[in-house]
């Protein structure tokens, strides 16, 4: 698995249905939000915001 830092984040949006799972962002620790973006590469799960910050 790749290092978070040095991976090419792949991110793919994960929508909550239910109200029980919800996410924290874990670069700005926002939150709790009822879908995140995680990387497909190192699991990595932003918000919006941070997911395209972290692509740059
Ligand atoms: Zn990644
Ligand atoms: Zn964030």
């Amino acid at each position: 698995m790749a290092k978070p830092g040095k991976c090419e984040h792949a991110f793919k949006i994960i929508k909550s249905d239910t109200t029980l799972i919800l996410w924290n962002c874990n670069m700005c620790h926002s939150g709790p939000h009822w879908y995140i973006y995680e990387c497909a590469r190192c699991k990595l799960k932003t918000c919006k915001p941070c997911s395209e910050k972290a692509r740059a």
